[in-house]
């Protein structure tokens, strides 16, 4: 059988009960006998002591008669529930109020020996084999002229003593009974918050082990448990979405590599079979050196976001100047700002700026804004490439003022494949992936980038750089 937690708690619950009964009804009633034994004793001693000390000490010394201190005995142990009694240490009985005097009648209580308390002021016993049931007694001496002359005997029923003892006991057993009642609420208490959540937990994990990502469900705590199960929750819907994306990304790829490769096939087939005659041959083969271009630019881009993506990347890092890679980028797009008259206005914050980051992945990032705010600009318009200093980082910018981003796409662009739908009619060849590089690579590095833009008027995209230390020296 399958051990479970519940069935656990349940046993131990089980045990804790009957160890609880088992205590209280062997080690509790001999406690409760002895406390109760105990405490009447000691009041019968004090009262003996008493009877003692005031009257049965003037029977020896002949100041009262043997019937005025019986008298007085007689309502002391009506009072008492008891029966005194004053015997001599041969053991003969002088007075005893459970039966009336009788003078002539010599009664000797058989192997009457005082010192049977040992060491106590009480004993329980049947009296020296007088009485038929147990007995609480206690003697107190009675002292005239520094000698024993007698005793006085105070005897107790047990009856009576175990008969409250039970009482008592009883009492105890409806609070054990009462104790356990209530302990049953932990047990319901640990079913609704803790079984339960961990069953709907346990559940929901082998839903999860058998690769239905999309399991959801509910604990409603505020604990650890609660904490868990959100923790849980968040994690399938991690697992789910990064496996939606995966197979998003799959089928992007396959898509943006049939569509080239199809038309590609198409004027290949239309040349072979004379559809293309041969002087508009080059005409076409612009057209597929067009496209084995977008074919190309599409591998090295996944071949870089993979190797970004590869965990553990390790940036080749080392002090550059920035001002140097921002020219240099720029100059490589000279050819196409001149075909599309674009100026490129470069503001940079000093002749040298050291920065700490890897050159040739920094190179990469400012590519791919520059390519992306040429083609999305205007004939004849100007874009700013511009540097400030901001404590130890450096700002760059990258300024256009061409078609911008709809608002509700400036959240969508950092993902992999996305082409906004303004962008289509401009940019053919996209492959949506430039600036989930440029993202990635400005986040390996610990920094931030960050997208301003107005439909219609242009967009800035900023992203921040760690100076290097070799600024502060150059200044010096
Ligand atoms: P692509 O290589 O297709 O340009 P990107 O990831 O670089 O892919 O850009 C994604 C989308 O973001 C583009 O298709 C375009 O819609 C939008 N975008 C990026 N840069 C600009 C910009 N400077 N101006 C307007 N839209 C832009």
């Amino acid at each position: 059988m399958k051990k479970t937690l519940y069935l656990k708690f349940v046993l131990a619950y089980f045990i804790f009960g009957v160890f609880a009964f088992i205590i209280v009804t062997t080690f509790v009633p001999s406690m409760t006998e002895e406390h109760l034994v105990r405490e009447k004793a000691k009041n019968l001693y004090y009262e003996a002591m008493l009877v003692a000390e005031n009257y049965a000490s003037g029977l020896y010394t002949s100041e009262n008669s043997l019937e005025e201190v019986k008298t007085q005995l007689d309502s002391l142990a009506i009072y008492l529930e008891s029966v005194i009694c004053i015997i001599n240490p041969s053991g003969r009985l002088v007075l005893d109020t459970s039966s009336p005097i009788n003078v002539e009648d010599v009664v000797m209580i058989e192997n009457f020996d005082p010192t049977v308390t040992r060491g106590s002021y009480y004993t329980v016993d049947k009296f020296f084999g007088n009485y038929e049931t147990d007995m609480l007694s206690v003697f107190a001496p009675i002292t005239s002229n520094y000698k024993v002359k007698g005793y006085v005997v105070i005897l107790c029923d047990m009856t009576n003593i175990r008969e409250s003892c039970n009482n008592l006991l009883r009492i105890s057993y409806i609070t054990l009974v009462i104790l356990l009642l209530l302990s049953g609420i932990i047990l319901i208490f640990f079913t609704e918050m803790v079984y339960m959540p961990l069953r709907k937990i346990t559940y929901a994990t082998e839903q999860y082990a058998s690769g239905n990502m999309h399991y959801e469900f509910q604990v409603e705590s505020e604990d650890e448990i609660g904490y868990l199960a959100v923790c849980l929750n968040y994690m399938a819907s991690e697992i789910a979405r990064a496996e939606d994306n995966q197979k998003k990304f799959v089928a992007n790829v396959s898509h943006d590599f049939r569509s080239p490769l199809t038309s590609i096939h198409g004027y290949l087939e239309a040349m072979l079979d004379g559809t293309i005659p041969p002087e508009a041959y080059e005409k076409y083969l612009n057209i597929l050196l067009n496209e084995t271009d977008r074919l190309t630019k599409l591998t090295n881009s996944l071949l870089t976001l993979n190797n970004l993506n590869t965990r553990g990347m390790i940036l080749n890092k080392s002090d550059f100047d920035i001002n140097q890679v921002i020219r240099r980028t720029a100059a490589t797009f000279e050819g196409i700002c001149r075909q599309k008259t674009i100026a490129i206005e470069v503001i940079l914050s000093g002749d040298k700026m050291y920065v700490y980051a890897d050159m040739e992945k920094i190179q990469q990032v400012l590519y791919n804004l520059l390519d992306n705010a040429i083609k999305f600009s205007h004939h004849n318009s100007v874009i700013k490439i511009e540097t400030s200093e901001k404590k130890n980082k450096l700002f760059v910018s990258v300024k256009d003022t061409g078609i911008g981003i709809p608002k509700d796409d400036l959240k969508l662009i950092w993902d992999r494949f996305y082409k906004s739908d303004l962008s289509r009619g401009k940019d053919k060849k996209g492959t949506g992936l430039g600036l989930s590089i440029v993202k990635e690579i400005i986040n390996t590095h610990g920094e931030h980038i960050n997208v301003i833009s107005t439909e219609g008027a242009g967009s800035e995209f900023i992203f921040s750089l760690q100076q290097s230390a070799d600024n502060d020296e150059e200044d010096l």
